[in-house]
């Protein structure tokens, strides 16, 4: 076996695999050993249905014979009459009634790329003739297309409707290397950018995606997308991911409990979010911390148990962490409170409120950043601001000197469907990983 055959033969053994792991490889993945494809003609015709098969009460006679399709692609500065020309389409009255009737109206958005087909059959007569004007947009149950088919009718005239059909989830993959920027590097390996920010929203908490990217970084994604007709038409979410900056490797996969509540964790079951977020206001100042101090009120030395948060009054106050509400009231001196029973031995509280969110209650659960409330000056507070306490064992500690907790441990049968998950998507992940090994053999070979 020739160095050639070897290769092609552990081409042939990846693909095989890959087909195996049921998954559709980008083409970007391979772009590195692949040229790009040439550029796409603007007519052609095949005879195989590119939409799916409608049930439609129009008359089929003319098809008794599998029509062809015929595609083009709008260009700038086409008219209907242009693309009519190039599909071989020239029924008799077509350009008028699409002129004229008020349902063929989409026929005159023309977006440049977009695609405009015909079916024909063997005598040359119109099947039907169909746009799909807006291949992808965001619906209750997912992404939908939306497309305009004409239509002869019995009386050799047209009719036309407005169709729709859910675009098709499907799981991808994809590989990029960083070699200007992280959006360059997306690009190339044609992730969709709501993608690319989910990724960096996903890591934010152990990459700093402004500071620490660095050329030769890698990133590898499972992720959803929606398809139609061959084409994506909108992304879905991040199902598991691996990152690779200046040499260490994080990894991100979706996982949703018992409860049904989601998150991203690392593959060793870690949360990416952290058990506890840094404060419980966004853009703030410590006015107080922890420690003795002389009590404004009283003028008395005391310790303060917490660490106080200067805000207007009505800044919403986050939950720092997932948890139960355990006390939603007031408390002296504490004035409006709640406290948050987390997990394990961790409570917070949050203090001097003006007043609480609406409907919130004892029992309830919050997850981590939920609005709890607002900032207040109830209790014995000089003025507006949050009292933050941090409580281990119900006894107050710094927040700002403990290690926090990074991460919630999953426990018992969530451990166990967490296993499970990573199970499902490491693979897929150290597939993508070998391949770009392979790659580096291929082109150092050469
Ligand atoms: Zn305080």
């Amino acid at each position: 076996m020739t160095p050639a055959d070897k290769k092609r033969q552990r081409h042939v053994t990846r693909s095989v695999l890959f087909a195996a792991g049921g998954l559709f490889l980008t083409a970007a993945a391979l772009a590195v050993v692949k040229p790009s494809p040439p550029p796409e003609p603007i007519y052609q015709a095949r005879q195989t249905l590119a939409l799916p098969a409608l049930d439609s009460a129009a008359p089929q006679a003319a098809a008794s014979v599998a029509p062809y399709i015929a595609s083009t692609r709008i260009r700038r500065g086409d008219t209907v009459s242009d693309l009519l020309h190039r599909l071989g389409v020239s029924e008799d009255g077509l350009l008028a009634f699409l002129t004229h009737n008020k349902n063929a109206r989409a026929i005159y958005k023309l977006y440049p790329g977009r695609t405009v087909q015909a079916a024909l059959d063997d005598q040359g007569n119109l099947v039907w003739l169909r746009y799909a004007h807006t291949p992808g947009a965001a619906v209750k149950s997912g992404i939908q297309s939306a497309w305009l088919e004409v239509r002869p009718d019995a009386d050799n005239q047209f009719v036309a409707q407005e169709r729709t059909t859910a675009a098709m989830r499907e799981t991808r993959v994809a590989e990029g290397e960083i070699t200007s920027s992280l959006f360059g590097a997306a690009d190339v390996a044609q992730v969709p950018d709501a993608i690319t920010m989910e990724m960096v929203d996903i890591l934010s908490s152990r990459i700093d995606f402004l500071k620490d990217l660095r050329k030769g970084d890698r990133f590898r994604i499972v992720y959803d997308a929606y398809m139609h007709d061959g084409e994506q038409v909108g992304s879905g979410h991040i199902r598991a991911l691996e990152f690779i900056n200046k040499d260490t490797t994080y990894s991100a996969v979706w996982f949703s409990n018992a409860q049904g509540q989601g998150g991203y964790y690392d593959f060793s079951g870690a949360s990416l979010k952290g058990a506890f977020l840094r404060s419980a206001i966004k853009f703030t100042r410590i006015s107080s911390r922890f420690g003795m101090r002389k009590h404004p009120i009283h003028q008395k030395w005391i310790g303060h148990k917490g660490v106080d948060y200067a805000a207007p009054a009505g800044t919403p106050i986050h939950a720092t962490a997932d948890g139960t509400v355990e006390f939603i009231g007031w408390q002296n001196g504490y004035g409006k409170i709640i406290v948050l029973k987390n997990f394990g031995k961790y409570s917070t509280a949050y203090a001097h409120q003006s007043r609480f969110a609406k409907g919130l209650k004892k029992g309830d659960r919050v997850q981590q950043g939920q609005l709890i409330g607002y900032v207040g000056s109830t209790g014995w507070a000089t003025g507006p601001h949050l009292h933050y306490e941090f409580r281990i064992d119900k006894k107050q500690v710094d927040p700002l000197a403990v290690d926090l907790p990074v991460a919630r441990p999953l426990e018992g049968s969530d451990k166990k469907a967490f296993a499970a998950q990573v199970q499902r998507y490491q693979p897929q992940i150290q597939m993508l990983a070998r391949l770009q090994d392979s790659r580096v053999d291929l082109l150092a070979e050469r």
